[in-house]
């Protein structure tokens, strides 16, 4: 036997690999057809249609879907991913992104980039260029601009007015702080916080002051996960955020690892995440879908039993559990998917209630699905 294994070197490694390293369930998932699709997080809309037109122009998926998210890493409008987050409690806007590629069972990523406003391209030249998996901070900066990438200030003037209002509401245990009420601070006790918000950034009308107080005390989450599959089989994955608002400097979030914010196993499926990403690396929350997902499951089943393991970790303390949102992504490789959330949705700023979706295109226009959720929140 000895002697057959080494002159046939690869023989015991086929039989493995061939037979009995895919379970059954997986085993049946190759005979569904794949399709063109991709799908993303909410905020994904435009970065789908980018994706889907690149994907049937006959291009790679994973040149489609980070094309697709480079769309919101450049929109100052969007203050959770790229240009335009919402900075760390600094005032330094650091992002985090990572990529996959299933074709090459390759993955890329940045953690903690400051001054580049795609992080996603970063992270996608690190799995091209690189023997490494991750590069982070000061490292992954000098090495982005020794690839070509330009510095910038990511600090847009609608972010700096929110890190100023969350400044402002930083108070010690007697209800002081360092910019009013003091000794020496400007007597204007009457003067409201948005009024003085508003003396120093008088360029922004009252909504945005507004939305400003609200980001203060409910520090966001956001961040784009974009998973595409192709009709020859081939999947993609990335996922890139500005991460939590206000955090300590050098906070990495789920975002760039490879198994929490993404995952992509074009044998059997793609997933990633959105929302509070310390509860997502605790579950391995990309990793353990597609396992989930490869073991039988349904997308929507393995995202819904990795947001339980999430209730599991804080022992169904409903009051802990309200205090965060996290939604899931999974991409099978025959086309089926799903959007999964913890809470049905979250009180708007207008007294609203907003239900979680995510963006999907399978051809023409995106449109936006529900999320299934886990637990309902009181409305
Ligand atoms: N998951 C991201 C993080 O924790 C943030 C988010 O998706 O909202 O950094």
């Amino acid at each position: 036997m000895g002697d057959e294994d080494t002159a046939h070197p690869m023989r015991r490694r086929d039989w493995i690999l061939s037979s009995a390293a895919l379970p059954a369930s997986a085993a049946a998932l190759q005979t569904a057809a794949p399709k063109n699709i991709v799908i993303a997080s909410a905020n994904g809309l435009q970065s789908c249609a980018k994706a889907m037109e690149i994907i049937e122009g006959g291009g790679d998926t994973l040149d489609a879907i980070v094309a697709g998210v480079n769309i919101v890493e450049e929109d100052p409008n969007d203050t959770s991913v790229g240009y335009g987050g919402l900075p760390n409690e600094l005032g330094v806007v650091e992002l985090d992104a990572s990529v996959m590629h299933g074709p090459t069972n390759r993955a890329g990523a940045v953690s903690a980039l400051r001054n580049i406003k795609c992080p996603s391209k970063v992270a996608k030249l690190v799995l091209e260029q690189t023997d490494h998996v991750m590069l982070t901070g000061q490292g992954a900066l000098d090495w982005a601009k020794l690839m070509g990438f330009k510095e910038e200030d990511l600090l847009t003037e609608r972010s700096r007015l929110a890190w100023v209002a969350w400044k402002q509401s930083l108070r010690d245990r007697e209800g002081n702080n360092n910019w009013t009420d003091g000794l020496d601070a400007p007597s204007k006790p009457a003067q409201k916080a948005e009024a003085r918000l508003k003396e120093l950034f008088p360029q922004f009308d009252d909504e945005t002051i507004a939305w400003a107080m609200h980001m203060a005390r409910f520090p966001t989450t956001g961040t784009i996960n974009c998973l595409a599959l192709n009709a020859k089989g081939e999947m993609s994955g990335t996922t890139t955020t500005s991460g939590l608002a206000w955090k300590i400097p050098g906070r990495v979030g789920d975002s760039p690892i490879i198994g929490a914010g993404l995952y992509v196993d074009q044998e059997v499926g793609a997933a990633g995440s959105t929302g509070r990403g310390e509860e997502n690396i605790r579950v391995a929350g990309a990793h353990t879908i597609v396992e989930n997902m490869r073991h039988g499951m349904s997308p929507k089943d393995a995202c819904l039993d990795c947001l339980k393991r999430i209730v599991r970790n804080f022992k169904g303390d409903m009051e802990k559990l309200n205090r965060f949102d996290i939604n899931f992504y999974a991409l099978r490789k025959d086309g089926v998917y799903a959007g999964a959330a913890l809470w049905s949705g979250r009180q708007r700023r207008d007294g609203g209630f907003t239900s979680p979706k995510f963006a999907v295109n399978d051809g023409g226009a995106s449109r936006l699905e529900d999320c299934v959720p886990l637990l309902e929140r009181r409305k």
